[in-house]
């Protein structure tokens, strides 16, 4: 039987997408087509009103102070429902500005306050500096646990790392019991500190990734994928492994890039 399209939901495409992060929803949605697998890409703008028991991933960009201010808003109305899906096992990424509006709020540095959708038991304070760099981090043992748990298969399913680009200025706290995703290596993470990166809840991650994340990091694209289709009942896991040969590579310099830039201290020789 040909498998339903698997539905993507794009969370305010036209606000929210810095530093490519659209290369992330083009990083699923080619994984999906390599394997002959069928997908849709839902945009979901200001003042839709869309059925979120129909997605199967969400993903939201980042986007500047400005862009968040525009949509906090209409994500707010769409909180209970997205809140919902994702307590039932919806998988959503968020990046960034995205993955700041999925916290309980974000306090800008300005004074305002824009609501949150509290997917992530955390907020976000603005700061005074803006963290900007390449970022390392290591794979928490919640999210290392993937690969045993996990319908996935090839050199790519290894990987313990994540790589890619920060640019915030907003901090982030995670309350307690929230299971950071990574442990930084080289840059700043969720509050500047260099300790840990983005959160997760359930089958959502949040991250300050960008650059964009996914093509890069195809353990998490695959990571994201294997839950949906798994959700869905789909019967071909484990996915069959793609030829990752330059998206290792990238990962690879991004890790050698890092280790040898005078940021590396955390890095051990
Ligand atoms: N406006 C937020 C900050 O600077 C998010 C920026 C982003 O998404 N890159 O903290």
């Amino acid at each position: 039987m040909t498998q339903p399209p698997l539905r993507i939901y794009h969370l305010f495409p036209r606000h929210m997408n810095l530093y490519g992060d659209l290369g992330n929803i083009i990083a699923l949605t080619m994984r999906l087509q390599w394997r002959g697998l069928a997908f849709e890409v839902i945009g979901v703008n200001p003042g839709d009103r869309p059925d979120f028991g129909r997605a199967d991933l969400l993903f939201m960009g980042g986007g500047q102070d400005r862009g968040q201010k525009l949509v906090a808003a209409y994500l707010e109305t769409m909180g209970p429902d997205i809140r919902r899906e994702v307590n039932d096992g919806l998988p959503a990424l968020a990046v960034c500005g995205g993955y700041q509006l999925f916290g309980h709020y974000f306090h800008t540095y300005e004074g305002d306050t824009l609501p949150g959708i509290s997917v992530f038991d955390a907020h976000t304070e603005g700061g005074s500096r803006r963290l900007v760099g390449n970022m390392v981090a290591e794979l928490s043992n919640a999210a290392a646990l993937w690969a045993s748990t996990e319908e996935r298969a090839g050199e790519s399913a290894e990987l313990r790392t994540l790589v890619g680009f920060e640019n915030h200025s907003g901090l982030t706290f995670l309350h307690e019991g929230t299971p950071a995703l990574a442990k930084v290596l080289v840059g700043s993470g969720n509050a500047g500190d260099g300790c840990s990166e983005g959160a997760l809840y359930r089958n959502a991650i949040g991250t300050y990734l960008h650059g964009s994340l996914l093509p890069k990091n195809p353990h998490v694209a695959d990571h994201l994928l294997s839950v949906a289709l798994r959700r869905r009942g789909y019967a071909g896991l484990p996915l069959a492994p793609l030829d990752d040969q330059v998206e290792l590579r990238a990962h690879a310099a991004a890790l050698e890039r890092a280790r040898t830039a005078h940021t590396a201290h955390l890095f051990e020789s």
